[in-house]
């Protein structure tokens, strides 16, 4: 399996996942211009995409689902509820490449296998993803306010993860959001710390997680090296070392390295 995050913060998000044969986006939280030049920077073609799969009705998530629908006539997979949010968003797809999926269920598009699960977030029917491709699986967990058991239970035996390390709660703290702002990200239907991030792996590294790439940083209130460095500190903590796992940041304004499973 192939993973590269295309773009990934609080200001936009566009991840692309490969198997065998099939390739999709989880989101589409940017310009189209700008997710059709990040995949042709990977030298993946905006019409060899076979799905594009919505975690939820944000903006930065699907911003330009709409328009790549439309003009390179992509089915676009997201829940009844996230539907619905979509259309309060006055985003609009059309309805042949419209789909769904239930929250808790498994699909397959081409030759990947994707079950979704609830995230905690304050959106209408929000979800991560698990992705299987013959025996490997990576999973992807964003925009969620805390770390649940189902999470955790769906996030095991991934050998990748793209797991939101949002913020840092001090520089939270002191930064120039507006007190609600700040109330929304630390709350349970929030966002993801980098301390919450780190605990997570911590965990997940025995059930065989050997790769992360840490995603959804906040613009504001936290920058890269601080995320590795708290996740760092964390696995420490825990009683492991920085080599057991392969960590990388991904960046808001381009595509990472794409990572091989
Ligand atoms: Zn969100
Ligand atoms: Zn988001």
């Amino acid at each position: 399996m192939k993973f590269c995050s295309l773009y990934s913060g609080s200001t936009g998000n566009s991840l692309f996942v490969q198997g065998n044969e099939t390739k999709i986006l989880v989101d589409a939280g940017v310009s189209a211009k700008k997710v059709v030049e990040g995949l042709s920077s990977i030298d993946v073609d905006i019409n060899d995409i076979n799905a594009i799969i919505v975690t939820h009705e944000h903006i930065d998530h699907i911003r330009s689902i709409g328009t790549l629908a439309k003009k390179y006539n992509i089915p676009v997979y997201a829940s009844l509820g996230t539907w619905n949010g979509i259309e309060n968003e006055k985003s609009v797809v059309n309805i042949e490449n419209k789909n769904y999926f239930k929250v808790g269920e498994e699909i397959e598009i081409g030759d990947l296998k994707i079950k979704s699960f609830s995230t905690s977030h304050d959106a209408m029917d929000s979800c991560g993803f698990s992705i299987k491709n013959d025996d490997k699986k990576i999973s992807i967990a964003t925009d969620l306010g805390e770390m649940t058991k189902e999470v955790i239970e769906n996030l095991k035996s991934s050998k990748f993860v793209l797991l939101e390390s949002n913020y840092d709660p001090e520089v939270l703290r002191c930064c120039s959001y507006p007190y609600s702002v700040k109330t929304r990200i630390a709350g349970i239907r929030g966002h993801l710390s980098n301390n919450e991030a780190g605990k997570t792996i911590s965990q997940l590294i025995k059930y065989g997680l050997g790769n992360v790439m840490l995603g959804h940083l906040s613009k504001e209130s936290n920058f890269p090296e601080l995320a590795y460095k708290s996740v760092v500190n964390e696995l420490v903590q825990s009683g492991m070392k920085e080599k057991e796992i392969e960590l990388g940041v991904a960046s808001r304004f381009e595509p990472s390295k794409v990572v091989n499973i």
